[in-house]
């Protein structure tokens, strides 16, 4: 396999190099197999495994680390959040990632709305810290929540709104960087006569060097450069011609891709947050149409024009949550929808605009009434909320787009050519030609304001027909743009795939100025070779991520995966569904990936993992490597929260493949004493319970902590959950009026053991709710039911399957009425809605899983059929709410907030969390129990810690809970006590005594 892990040398050259760099480097140097393949593909469709890794620390680092690689004769590139979508992080030397540790906001001067910030510092990220000053840096790429700035400025990014704020080149002021050579250098505005530059002689010589190329090629760069706006091809030599003001140099490294120097600092323009807007949705009955009408639209200066086509319309029809959206949004059958923005600050303008809007629209033809010549016209939305879900959809359209699960996936090589507006029409009409010319298609949406379309065409790159006909639509296109005086890269750079095109482009005078640039900086060719100039061919299928002996053995796995292609049931598919887009490095908002936001490492991501499966998988990381320590440490820090499988923008499903390497795992390594502990839990609970005391003796003795700590890997730090005696144990089959409407509590280990008052307090919620509850004695055998989670946990597959199949034989009578069998904990619940499916798919199964609920799940479906009647009392007070990971990823947390708010008087307030860390066993692990802390402390123990004694902690999963204890020494408790403590609220509420036919044993 030409570019694979295995591939590359371990030679003692490498071990020195790797010696010198562990000495001089205290940040992580990572030269093993399993990590050079974590940074060998970016969110393009190429892989390149590098020699080795290095994560500096400091700007100082940095340099030491180039100089070293230099001084062994390797290449360096530098990395960001690796979301290139061209290969332009793809290299065999030495990557340098900035991302961890060099991301600070250096300084912010409000005034003069300009800030400093190093390379590594995420989009989203420094705008948080702006938002507080009114300010915002506006480029507002679609990766904004993991693109670096630094990355950015290497692709001269652009946002959706560039028709106003300029893309990245628009709005760097000047930038501190790093030569080949080490040299630092400022490169910001000079005068052409470098009249006071502040710079060594040779920085002097450098810019002398450029600004006399600018002027002797200025004919040329005038008549070869693409008058688009969006032009982020080549490198801006436009920024070097003779002009009335001074030149930038920063704009000359605005683009060059890490090929030029290594920026060490990035100073730029900041602008006033967006206060007010409109969106006019403009409606048209063929795509040719809306196409054509963008050049007269842009003459209203909206700050963007996005396009929206019949097949994206047609997904949000589909979508339960978007069709609200398009019933407000969208009028009638349109072939696409343009939504024009407008965003100045004074709203009235905005109005103003909205109704040109209109009238333009009527004058090109379409109008609503009138009798429309054309059909068509405009839907007003002012109302922000409606904005927003619009903005939404848009982003949520794309991704389910993207995530078809069939071998043949949308490609970007075309994706984001750009040309002069008046040509939109002919270009997309002449594009889609030359799509099912080569048998093809692809769903186009734009920025149409700047005549850039994003396109990507459906093709399978492990077969060389649909390579050669990507090689053909890449020629034809781009011989189209040049025709059309557009630019072949008008939003994500050149990379691989574009840079061999720029002699075509550009020409070969320019193609030599490129060159000529790329040697004066770099004479050695040390900094990310082989872009922008001397690029290898686009198609060259030794470098894609499945060149043509891309394999992937038989694969004995244990789940269902036969909703994907490829081996082992599927599972290759599923794994290799990642696309490398980076969501899953987002530091805020949702939950997905908690242990990468602990960590930053691109281990602990979910990326990362689903990389270094389809590596492992193929071979590429040696033999047995699904289940070598190595994957296991991959793996280690997973805390299968779910969070992926809903967050991801394709529905990586990690939790569910963690499953398979720990099957694997147990099948080669078997099982450790932590995991025979953890997983076989509900066999030896009750026993447990029994003989509290001494079972619980462990917590109490140091000796025994400790020891435990030595013999099972439990960290001493933590306590373990204490036994007791009475556990939940009701006589009675059956509680509430025998005329009720059915429900089944199912009464996990983790409740009726540890908590048994939470099931006492869901039974009295239900029986005061009229409901005739049903607690069904197991089917099969005299021990308790359990869904097999823990088992899942441990990777006991089997034993998993034989609970489930006890559970499913014992609720099917239930399930095949329609008795909804109501839980209490989100993880045990929810086992039955998804693993349970993965494990069975006989009908019996299906019923069940079909009628699994949550406790506020099924209280709220009940209030929302009316027939929720709960004599709830008033409590004037607070409650704050964390959610469980597993009720965020199956959209069955907000329901926990609806029940809380049936509680008269009751203030809910919800905790912006991501995991709690504890993670079922993960947090009482003594190897991962610091990273367990670490995700709590991000946001869960802090809300807790500001909150008064007398605000209710609400947590629903026991683990939720044992963290929250362990960390802020206050108890959480479960929904359903909140519930029966209003219940106790009403003095004349009959369900007041407690349900009757049943007692703890
Ligand atoms: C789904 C999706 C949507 C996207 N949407 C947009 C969009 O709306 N607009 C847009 O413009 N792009 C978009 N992109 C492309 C990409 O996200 C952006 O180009 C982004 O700015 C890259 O940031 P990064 O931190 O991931 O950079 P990386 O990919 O890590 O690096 C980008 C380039 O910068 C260089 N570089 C990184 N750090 C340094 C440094 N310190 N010094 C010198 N060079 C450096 C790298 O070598 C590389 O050549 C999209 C990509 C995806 C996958
Ligand atoms: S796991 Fe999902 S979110 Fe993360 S990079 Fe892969 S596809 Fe993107
Ligand atoms: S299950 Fe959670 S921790 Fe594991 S990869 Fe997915 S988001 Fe990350």
């Amino acid at each position: 396999m030409a570019a694979t892990a295995e591939t590359a040398t371990n030679s003692a050259e490498i071990g020195g190099l790797v010696a010198r760099l562990s000495r001089e480097i205290s940040g992580e140097v990572l030269f093993d197999s399993f990590s050079r393949g974590r940074y060998a593909t970016d969110a393009s469709f190429y892989q390149i495994v590098p020699a080795g890794v290095v994560v500096p620390r400091s700007m100082d680092e940095t340099l030491r680390a180039l100089a070293i690689a230099r001084d062994a004769g390797r290449k360096v590139t530098p990395r960001g959040g690796g979301t290139s979508q061209c290969g332009q992080t793809v290299n065999d030397g030495i990557v340098i990632d900035f991302s961890k540790y060099l991301n600070r906001l250096i300084s912010l001067d409000v005034e003069n709305k300009t800030c400093v910030v190093e390379p590594g510092l995420v989009l989203d990220d420094l705008n948080r810290q702006l938002r507080q000053h009114g300010l915002w840096f506006p480029v507002d790429v679609s990766t904004a929540s993991r693109a670096t700035i630094g990355g950015m400025a290497g692709n001269n990014s652009c946002g959706g709104r560039s028709l106003r704020y300029g893309t990245m080149r628009d709005n760097t002021l000047s930038m501190q960087a790093a030569l080949a050579d080490g040299t630092l250098l400022h490169f910001g505005e000079v005068p052409r006569d470098l009249a006071g530059v502040d710079a060594p002689a040779s920085g002097v010589a450098l810019f002398s060097d450029m600004l006399a190329l600018g002027a002797r090629e200025a004919g040329e760069i005038a008549e070869r450069f693409p008058k688009v706006q969006r032009r982020v091809g080549g490198y801006n030599l436009d920024a070097l011609v003779p002009r009335n003001a001074p030149n930038n140099m920063a704009h000359l490294l605005v683009g060059s891709e890490g090929t030029l120097a290594f920026t060490t600092k990035v100073e730029l323009r900041l602008w006033p947050v967006i206060r007010n807007k409109v969106l006019g949705v403009c409606h048209f009955g063929s795509f040719y149409e809306a196409m054509d009408a963008a050049q007269h639209l842009v003459r209203l200066k909206p700050i963007a024009v996005e396009l929206v086509d019949r097949t994206m319309i047609a997904l949000g029809r589909e979508i339960a949550m978007f069709q609200p959206i398009i019933a407000a949004a969208v009028r009638g059958d349109p072939d696409a929808i343009l939504v024009v923005e407008f965003a100045e600050e004074d709203q009235d303008e905005n109005l103003r605009r909205l109704k040109q809007l209109t009238e333009l629209m009527g004058d090109l033809g379409f109008s609503w009434g009138n009798p429309p010549r054309k059909w068509g016209g405009v839907v007003e939305i002012t109302e922000a909320p409606l904005q927003t879900a619009i903005a939404d959809f848009r982003a949520s359209g794309l991704n389910v787009m993207m995530s078809m699960k069939e071998a043949g996936k949308p490609v970007s090589f075309v994706e984001d050519c750009a040309v002069p507006l008046p040509h939109l029409a002919d270009y997309t009409e002449r594009l889609n030609a030359i799509f099912s010319k080569h048998g093809t298609r692809g769903t186009m949406y734009a920025h149409a304001s700047e005549g850039c379309l994003h396109v990507r065409p459906v093709l399978n790159l492990r077969l060389d027909k649909d390579v050669k006909a990507m090689r053909a639509i890449a020629e034809e296109t781009f011989a189209m743009v040049r025709d059309y005086k557009g630019s072949h890269s008008g939003e994500h750079g050149d990379g691989i795939v574009r840079s061999e095109f720029h002699e075509a482009m550009f020409g070969a005078r320019i193609t030599a100025d490129f060159r000529e640039v790329k040697q004066r900086f770099d004479p050695e060719n040390v900094l990310n070779p082989g872009k922008i100039v001397d690029a290898p061919k686009m198609d060259d299928r030794a470098l894609f991520r499945y060149p043509p002996d891309y394999r992937v053995g038989e694969l004995k796995t244990v789940l269902d995966w036969s909703a994907f292609p490829g081996a082992g049931g599927g599972f290759q598919g599923a794994v290799e569904m990642c696309n490398n887009n980076g969501a899953c490095r987002k530091l805020e908002g949702g939950v997905m990936c908690p242990s990468f936001r602990a960590t930053h490492d691109e281990k602990d991501v979910t990326r990362g993992r689903a990389n270094t499966l389809r590596l492992a998988i193929s071979g590429q990381l040696g033999p047995d490597a699904l289940a070598s320590d190595a994957m296991m440490e991959t793996m280690k820090l997973c805390v299968s929260c779910k969070a992926c499988r809903h967050e991801c923008p394709v529905g990586v499903d990690m939790a569910k493949m963690k499953i398979e390497v720990l099957a694997a795992r147990v099948v080669t390594h078997g099982l450790s004493l932590r995991d025979r502990l953890i997983g076989y839990l509900p066999r030896y609970a009750d026993l447990a319970s029994r003989l509290a005391p001494l079972a619980n003796w462990r917590n109490r003795s140091p000796l025994l902590r400790y020891w435990f700590e030595r013999i099972a890997g439990i960290s001493a730090a933590r306590t373990l959950p204490a036994f007791r005696r009475d556990v939940f144990a009701p006589e009675a089959e059956t509680s509430g009026p025998a005329g009720g409407r059915e429900v089944v509590l199912f009464t996990d280990t983790f409740n009726r053991i540890y908590e048994p008052e939470n099931l006492d307090a869901a039974l009295r919620v239900l029986v005061a709710g009229g409901y005739r509850v049903h607690l069904p004695k197991p089917a099969q055998g005299n021990r308790p039911l359990c869904c097999g989670r823990t088992f899942l946990s441990a990777g006991l597959v089997d034993q998993a399957r034989r609970e489930l199949g006890r559970l499913v034989e014992t609720y099917a009578p239930f399930a095949a009425r329609g008795v909804p069998i109501i839980g209490l904990e989100p993880s045990c619940l929810l086992t039955l809605r998804d693993e349970l499916l993965s494990l069975r798919s006989d009908e019996a199964a299906k019923a069940v899983s079909a009628q699994a609920l949550l406790f506020e799940e099924f209280l709220v479906l009940e209030a929302e059929a009316g027939r929720l009647q709960l004599p709830l009392g008033a409590i004037a007070g607070k409650a704050l709410v964390h959610g469980h990971c597993h009720q965020k990823s199956f959209g069955a947390f907000k329901q926990v907030a609806q029940a809380l708010r049936l509680v008269p008087d009751l203030d809910v307030e919800i905790i912006e969390s991501s995991c709690c860390g504890m993670a079922g066993g993960f947090g009482y692990g003594t190897e991962t129990y610091q990273a367990s802390m670490a995700m709590a402390e991000l946001s869960l123990l802090p809300a807790v810690r500001k909150a008064d004694a007398a605000t209710l902690v609400v947590a629903d999963g026991t683990s939720c809970r044992h963290q929250i204890a362990d960390g802020t020494g206050r108890s959480a408790l479960h929904a359903a006590r909140v519930l029966a403590l209003s219940l106790d609220c009403v003095n004349s509420n009959p369900a007041h005594t407690p349900a009757e036919g049943h007692h703890h044993g």
